[in-house]
């Protein structure tokens, strides 16, 4: 066995994880070891992806902070065991759920995010009692180091470890007898890990990525749309699970929406993004290259300059694309937004269908009958109506993905569940026994039948 791995599956025997105090106590450290290595993480921040102190701040420092505020708040009340009614067979017992850490959980996290990736799963296996094992991204290696020296100067390794690496140290780490996997990565490696996992019948979380369309139909709010679209989009330089992979625009309003989108990259990155220090750069070459590749198709209608010292690539929008082509075929993950124009609400939601389930989906238009038509008909992780990202902040939302994007949950109370194992209890009297569930009890097959119907 890995050291590690057997350090925190012996710690966790010993019974140190289950109190409420202990468990709260971690929470606030985690809490301060955010505080004490905030400038560190920022300026890691800006040296791998080049964020600006602001996006890193929102979306990685207060995004951790408030979901550890949370889980404090209702870490008492998530804990206690639920209590649930039975039926008349159960008369004098007492039936109820238990909230059980699985052991010692592992989190593989991407290189996009890449603290409150790592972290926040860290947060809900903390709460619900597990030690944990972290594995950063590689790609980002100087936040990797930061996450690995502020978690040890914070905790030790029987509870919580940082173990850096590549895919061989992932794939070692699966090889282990790891209780709980929480990943989050791309659709090809969440396949691998979840057949790795398999082969110890680990159970898994599985965070995707994919294809995420926004729609804007005729009766939107054009300018808000075109503002929420921009922001969602570009924020990390479209770098983001869950932005709009892809636009789908009806025909008529697509003139008026296409000024307004100019109008608002204006306004959040300035005509010159390239020269932009608060723009997000391409996280590595070969996703640069890929990136760039795209900007031969279809017809650009803003954007599309690059600076491949910095791996800066524009905000850039893409007229008449097709599904058949190659920025079409795969997550795009980076700043470049096609455009698909249709007629017909009803026909977008069956091409909508044809492909793998989304991670989310943003619909902008005024008709209620409408926004059911499309919540209703398309199978997607979760997503907004007039707006984009914004479900991820709301921490009663459990967030994940379906089918091709993911499997299972995190977030506020769903983050705690998704580390517990829920262990159903029955606890009987012995002030009676009840004889009809013995055999040759004369009366036992009628009063079955007359209480179970
Ligand atoms: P990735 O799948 O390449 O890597 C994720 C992690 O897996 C890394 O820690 C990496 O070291 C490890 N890994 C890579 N190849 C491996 C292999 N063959 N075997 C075992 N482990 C391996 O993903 P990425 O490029 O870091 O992140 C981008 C992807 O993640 C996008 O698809 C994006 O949509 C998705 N994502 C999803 C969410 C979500 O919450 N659903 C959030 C962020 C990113």
């Amino acid at each position: 066995m890995h050291p590690i791995v057997k350090l925190q599956k012996d710690w966790f025997k010993e019974g140190h994880t289950t109190s409420y105090e202990f468990r709260k106590e971690q929470l606030q450290k985690l809490k301060k070891m955010l505080n004490t290595f905030e400038k560190p993480i920022l300026q890691a921040l800006k040296f791998d992806l080049g964020k600006s102190e602001y996006e890193a701040y929102t979306a990685e420092i207060a995004f951790l902070k408030s979901e550890i505020n949370d889980h404090i708040k209702h870490l008492k009340e998530w804990m206690a065991p639920v209590r649930v009614k039975a039926p008349l067979t159960h008369a004098g017992s007492k039936n109820y759920i238990m909230k059980e850490p699985y052991g010692t959980a592992l989190v593989i996290a991407p290189w996009n995010y890449p603290v409150q990736l790592a972290v926040a799963p860290v947060i809900g296996a903390v709460a619900s009692g597990n030690t944990v094992i972290i594995k950063p991204s590689e790609l980002t290696p100087t936040v990797s180091w930061v996450i690995k020296r502020m978690i040890e100067q914070y905790f030790p390794p029987h509870y919580i470890a940082v173990i850096e690496g590549d895919k061989e140290v992932t794939q070692e780490l699966m090889d282990q007898p790891i209780d709980y996997v929480f990943f989050t990565g791309s659709v090809p490696v969440g396949k691998k890990i979840m057949e790795q996992a398999s082969k110890r019948l680990i159970p898994v979380t599985l965070e995707l990525g994919g294809k995420s369309p926004a729609i804007v139909h005729q009766d939107a709010n054009i300018d808000l749309a075109a503002k929420r679209i921009a922001w969602g989009k570009f924020t990390n330089a479209g770098q983001t699970c869950i932005a709009p992979d892809y636009l789908y625009v009806h025909h008529e309003v697509k003139p008026k929406f296409l000024n307004a989108l100019q109008k608002y990259i204006f306004e959040f990155y300035g005509e010159e993004s390239l020269l932009n220090e608060d723009y997000v750069k391409i996280v590595n070459r070969s996703h640069f290259d890929r990136l760039s590749s795209y900007l031969d198709e279809g017809n650009i209608l803003a954007g599309g300059r690059v600076d491949s010292m910095q791996l800066r690539i524009e905000p850039t929008i893409i007229d008449q694309v097709t599904w058949s082509d190659e920025v079409m075929q795969e997550e795009i993950f980076g700043p470049i937004l096609p455009i698909l124009t249709y007629d017909d609400l009803e026909g977008i939601i069956n091409e909508i269908n044809e492909h793998p389930k989304p991670l989310a989906l943003y619909y902008f238009g005024g008709s209620e009958e409408d926004q059911q038509k499309v919540t209703q008909s398309i199978s997607f992780g979760g997503g907004c109506i007039n707006d984009t990202l914004y479900h991820i902040l709301n921490p009663h939302l459990p967030f994940g993905g379906v089918g091709e994007s993911g499997m299972g949950s995190y977030h506020g109370k769903a983050s705690f569940d998704t580390f517990s194992h829920e262990k159903s209890i029955t606890k009987q009297t012995t002030k009676f026994d009840q004889k009809f569930r013995y055999p040759g009890s004369k009366i036992g097959l009628k009063a079955i039948k007359t209480i179970l119907g």
